[in-house]
């Protein structure tokens, strides 16, 4: 991509996300324009070769971005120029048709690119896709409050999930379902060429299908959550998703996930205040 197409795409972002921010839901957008930004960008393709362990399967990563799965840190500009790119392309995506052809938006990430802490999380309910935004409906809200304990906000963090389109839910408005095997599988090289862009030095994975995207089978969240895993060298953090504490609105199950983010705040090297310490304690 030309660096003044980059320029214009990043300000459009912007724009778009300002909007979004005081309210706007819809713009109007004529049909010519929408057909020009559904083309391909004319680009050389640098095919992605890499190959990643997945349970002991070797996963050929798709070729969904161009740039090479470098091991060496990237700056701050080419991150920007091989994030834009891979959102351009998840916003095309057609590989999961169904998929495809009922969502109202590719929902790609959010946050900040630079951060050092990644939040992942299983897929699009029927808010985040009317909204292109993850975790923006009930369990998104108790996210960010989450994450503002921590001591973060959302644009200091980055949030995304494992399917970037939300499992369709034939003739349910509301309904949410969990992603099938094949759909984590067909879409996780979005997650991996993000995490790799990223490279944060902790990832939050948000519930049993999050962890169960990136390891695959596992020993299920309620085993797993508080220890810590590895993946591609970077520490992850199984814990509660946030929609299982609304659920179960005990203080015992959140003081699971506080002492999890607890965790993630000590590994991060991040002050910790006696009052971040103590809650949800009462719970005995
Ligand atoms: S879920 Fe992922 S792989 Fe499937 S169509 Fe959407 S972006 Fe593409």
């Amino acid at each position: 991509m030309s660096s003044d197409y980059e320029a214009l795409l990043n300000a459009t972002i912007e724009q778009l996300q300002s909007l979004k921010r005081t309210g706007v839901q819809f713009i109007r957008i004529e049909a010519d324009t929408l057909q020009t930004l559904a083309k391909p960008i004319p680009r050389k393709v640098t095919p992605m070769v890499t190959a990643r362990e997945h349970q002991g399967e070797v996963v050929a990563a798709a070729p969904v971005a161009a740039f090479e799965m470098s091991r060496e840190p990237l700056s701050a500009e080419e991150k920007e120029a091989a994030m834009t790119e891979l959102r351009c392309r998840a916003m095309q995506c057609q590989k999961c048709p169904s998929l495809a052809s009922t969502r109202k938006n590719v929902v790609f990430g959010t946050g900040n690119i630079h951060t050092e802490l990644m939040f992942v999380g299983e897929a699009p309910g029927a808010d985040e896709d009317a909204a292109g935004e993850p975790f923006v409906g009930k369990a998104g809200q108790l996210l960010t409050k989450i994450i503002q304990v921590m001591g973060y906000n959302r644009e200091k963090v980055y949030i995304a999930n494992i399917l970037k389109c939300r499992p369709d839910t034939p003739g349910q408005l509301s309904g949410n379902r969990k992603p099938t095997a094949d759909e984590m599988k067909t879409c996780l090289p979005y997650l991996l060429a993000q995490i790799q862009i990223i490279k944060p030095k902790a990832i939050v994975a948000l519930g049993g299908t999050a962890v169960e995207g990136l390891f695959g089978k596992t020993a299920g969240i309620m085993k797993l959550r508080g220890n810590w895993q590895s993946f591609q060298n970077i520490p992850v953090m199984p814990t509660y998703h946030p929609a299982y504490l609304l659920r179960n609105q005990s203080i015992s199950e959140k003081r699971k996930v506080w002492e999890d983010m607890l965790q993630v705040l000590e590994k991060l090297n991040q002050p910790i205040s006696d009052k971040q310490r103590n809650y949800f304690l009462k719970a005995g």
